[in-house]
C-alpha cells in the first residue's frame, strides 16, 4: 500500500492504509511528515480506486480544525511543505503515540449501535432502552477503542481497559479531553446545520509528557457528519443519516462484498458521490 515518494530532505518511514509518514533526513530534526494520500479504507481494507483530491481535502479539514481547537496542545509543528506534497502534507512533531482511538459519540450508530443491539450498552455503559439507530444520546459518550496492531482490527474497549493501558490519570486525560473537544466541535458544526454525530481522535505524548492532539482532526474519514434538517425530517434511518463522509463507502461495500478475500472495486458512481460529498462538507464547514 505504499506510494513512497522521492522528498529532497525527507525519508519514507510508514505507510498507514491513509497516511505516509516522512521523516527529517537531519538528524537535529524531530519532525514528522505527514503525506495525507487519496487512498480510502473501510472496515480496515485499503480499497481502490482512491477518491480524487481526497488528500487534500482531508488535510484542509483536518487544519482548519487544529485552528478551531488550538486551546488544546496538538502536535502541528512549524516548517515549509515540500513542493512535492503541497497542499495535502502537514508537519508534525513526533510523538510517543497512545495505542487508543478516542471515539466520541454524541449520536448511536455503527459500532456503537451493534453493540447497543446485542447487550443494551456501548463499551460496557448501560445505555437507555428504545434507542433507534441514529438517535441523539442523552451526553456524549467517550467509547474507546484498542488501536490494533497492523493487520489486525480495532476493537471497542471499556474505560477500565483504558485505565489498564495508560494509567488511571492518563485515562482520565484522554476521556475528558476527548469530551471537551467533540462538544466544543459538535457545537461549531451545529452552527453550520451539521450534525457531527461521532469522531475519533488519537493521542500522542511530548518528550515532557505533554499529551498532545495528533493525526488528523474531525475529517470525514474519522467522524461522521449528518445534515441537521435532513437528520431531523427523515423517516428512517438511512434518511436521518445522509452522510458526508465515508458512510457512503462502507454501506456499497457492506451490501457487495461478504468481507471474505479481496474487497470489490468501488464503482465509479460512488468515487464521484464521496468525492462531492467530501468537498461539500469542507465548504459548508469552513466555507
Ligand atoms: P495504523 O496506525 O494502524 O497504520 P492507519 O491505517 O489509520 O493506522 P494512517 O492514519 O494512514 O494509519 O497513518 C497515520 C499514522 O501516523 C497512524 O499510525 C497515526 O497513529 C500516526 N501518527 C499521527 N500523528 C502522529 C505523530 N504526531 N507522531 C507519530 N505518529 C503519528
Ligand atoms: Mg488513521
Amino acid at each position: 500500500m505504499s506510494e513512497a515518494l522521492s522528498i529532497p530532505g525527507w525519508r519514507h518511514i510508514y505507510s498507514g492504509k491513509v497516511r505516509d509518514l516522512y521523516a527529517s533526513e537531519d538528524p537535529a530534526d524531530t519532525r514528522l511528515l505527514v503525506v495525507a494520500s487519496d487512498r480510502v479504507s473501510a472496515f480496515d481494507f485499503v480499497l481502490s480506486p482512491g477518491i480524487p483530491k481526497k488528500g487534500e481535502l482531508l488535510t484542509s479539514l483536518s487544519t482548519w480544525w487544529f485552528q478551531q481547537l488550538a486551546d488544546v496542545p496538538n502536535h502541528i509543528a512549524e516548517g515549509e511543505i515540500p513542493d512535492a506534497v503541497a497542499g495535502r502534507a502537514m508537519l508534525a512533531m513526533a510523538l510517543e503515540m497512545l495505542p487508543i482511538e478516542c471515539v466520541v459519540r454524541g449520536y448511536i450508530t455503527g459500532s456503537g449501535w451493534a453493540e447497543y443491539v446485542h447487550s443494551g450498552t456501548v463499551c460496557g455503559i448501560p445505555l437507555p432502552a428504545g434507542l433507534k439507530n441514529g438517535d441523539r444520546l442523552p451526553e456524549p459518550l467517550f467509547t474507546p477503542a484498542y488501536k490494533a496492531p497492523m493487520g489486525e482490527h480495532d476493537e471497542n474497549i471499556t474505560f477500565e481497559k483504558v485505565v489498564e493501558l495508560v494509567g488511571a490519570e492518563r485515562a482520565a486525560e484522554l476521556r475528558d479531553t476527548s469530551i471537551a473537544l467533540y462538544t466544543r466541535a459538535a457545537a461549531i458544526a451545529e452552527e453550520k446545520g451539521l450534525i457531527l454525530a461521532d469522531t475519533k481522535f488519537e493521542f500522542g505524548t511530548d518528550a515532557d509528557g505533554t499529551l498532545r492532539l495528533a493525526d488528523e482532526v474531525l475529517t470525514s474519514d474519522s467522524s461522521r457528519y449528518w445534515d441537521a434538517e435532513t437528520w431531523r425530517t427523515g423517516a428512517t434511518p438511512d434518511e436521518r443519516m445522509a452522510s458526508f463522509d465515508k458512510q457512503i463507502v462502507r454501506d456499497w461495500l457492506a451490501s457487495n462484498w461478504d468481507k471474505q478475500g479481496e474487497p470489490p472495486a468501488l464503482p465509479e458512481e460512488i468515487v464521484e458521490r464521496t468525492a462531492a460529498r467530501y468537498r461539500e462538507l469542507i465548504e459548508r464547514l469552513a466555507g
